[in-house]
């Protein structure tokens, strides 16, 4: 037998999507839906094992742009109606978002924002500080200027939702393959036409990168720079008490070892959270670091000492897929056609994800619309890294 005639035929699809993780797997559950053959690979050995199940599960329309306002307000629809149109809890929770600002500079950062969030029509307002005591009674007073509160936002779990959508897509025909890492594409007269894994070839019309922190990794497989760049950031969860907390809390306010907090009681009790380390820790490496708890328990009882007595039941360390910018970078490559990047989702991956993939399936299936066209303007790939995301 010769070796050309012992090869296994090529498996071809409609779409292949690197990456079961908050972006790869709810778009293949939009793509079957469409009525598309969807392969979705990863090289972890089961759903949501990057990213995805390292986030702390914040769920918020209130960004300072249009274009992840806009998909962020797709998300908390997809997400807080999961339970009723799809039959499964993935504990969604509308407790609000609450920014608070103890200095003038955080203050007027954030009633700044406030004018352009409103003309978006988000449900969003600014409370004094005892407005605002009356939401988060156990905010600290002491300094306390004010803040924004947003009731529309919320929180879900990344796992159970992740679970769902994969659960969902198969019974569309969606087809998984774990522990089937890419290691290279087939590229024929300037179009990618297949992808070579550890394990075979697959062939397909479109292939939609969706690798979070590997996606330079994979990028570079095709001689392309994508940037992304893996920050790593660490989270923990507390034990549970009765609950006393509605909205997830944010603090913007820069110190020297961090630029930013948040934290929100799970309905469960549990306190979860997370701190965005300054500088940022860049690489792969995750895992846990013992400065993490000082740094961050420091800031959080400062703003809710309330909080002295709870214990930490658990730490974890995860990866933010960052960009120069801040904003995902979402949209098709030029050369080699047949690529669409949809990584760089920084922080906010998981609230993204229902958006962008509605947002790709109408790509994929050329029924993009105006609003389409203004969010992929700004998270077109080829833009220039000039502006900062305010609120990342
Ligand atoms: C501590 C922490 C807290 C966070 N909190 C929030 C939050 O509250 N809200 C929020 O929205 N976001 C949050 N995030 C961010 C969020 O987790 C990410 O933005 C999001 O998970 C990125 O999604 P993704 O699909 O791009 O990547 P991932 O979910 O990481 O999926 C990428 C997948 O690609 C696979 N892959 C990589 N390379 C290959 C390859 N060569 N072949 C095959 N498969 C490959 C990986 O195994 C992985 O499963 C948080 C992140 C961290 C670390």
């Amino acid at each position: 037998m010769s070796s050309e005639s012992r090869k296994k035929p090529v498996k071809s699809f409609d779409v292949i999507i690197i990456g079961a993780g908050s972006i790869g797997t709810p778009t293949a559950f939009y793509l079957a839906r469409a009525g598309l053959k969807m392969l979705v690979l990863d090289s972890a050995a089961s759903v949501g094992q990057g990213s995805n199940k390292r986030a702390i599960g914040g769920i918020r329309a209130t960004h300072s742009d249009p274009a992840k306002i806009s998909l962020c307000q797709r998300s908390i629809e997809i997400f807080s109606s999961w339970k009723e149109t799809q039959g499964d809890d993935i504990e969604w929770v509308r407790g609000g978002y609450c920014f608070v600002a103890y200095r003038e500079e955080e203050m007027d950062n954030l009633q700044q924002l406030l004018k352009g969030q409103k003309s978006f029509n988000l449900n969003i307002n600014w409370l004094n500080t005892n407005e605002l005591l009356e939401i988060v009674p156990d905010l600290n007073p002491h300094k306390l200027l004010g803040g924004t509160f947003s009731p529309d936002d919320g929180n879900a779990s990344p796992l159970l939702a992740v679970h769902s959508f994969y659960q969902q897509s198969r019974k569309l025909g969606a087809e998984y393959h774990f522990n089937e890492e890419v290691t290279g594409f087939i590229v024929n007269k300037g179009k990618v036409i297949s992808i070579l894994t550890n394990l075979g070839e697959y062939s397909a019309r479109y292939f939609i990168l969706a690798a979070g922190g590997e996606s330079r990794e994979v990028g570079e497989l095709l001689s392309l720079e994508i940037p992304v760049f893996p920050d790593s950031h660490e989270a923990a969860i507390t034990e549970p008490v009765q609950r006393f907390l509605q909205p997830m809390i944010v603090d913007i306010q820069p110190k020297p070892d961090s630029s930013n907090f948040y934290f929100y009681q799970h309905y469960t009790g549990q306190i979860v959270f997370c701190i965005t380390p300054s500088p940022n820790i860049w690489g792969h490496d995750i895992r846990e670091s013992s400065a993490f708890l000082p740094m961050v328990s420091k800031r959080i009882l400062e703003v809710m000492p309330r909080l002295f007595h709870l214990r930490v039941r658990r730490t974890w360390r995860g990866l933010y897929p960052m960009t120069p910018d801040g904003f995902p970078l979402v949209g098709a490559i030029k050369e080699p056609e047949g690529l669409i990047l949809a990584t760089g989702m920084c922080g906010q991956g998981f609230m993204l994800g229902p958006g962008i993939a509605e947002l790709l399936t109408r790509m994929v299936c050329e029924e993009t619309t105006a609003n389409d066209a203004m969010i992929l303007e700004y998270l077109n790939p080829y833009r220039q890294f000039r502006s900062q995301e305010l609120l990342k």
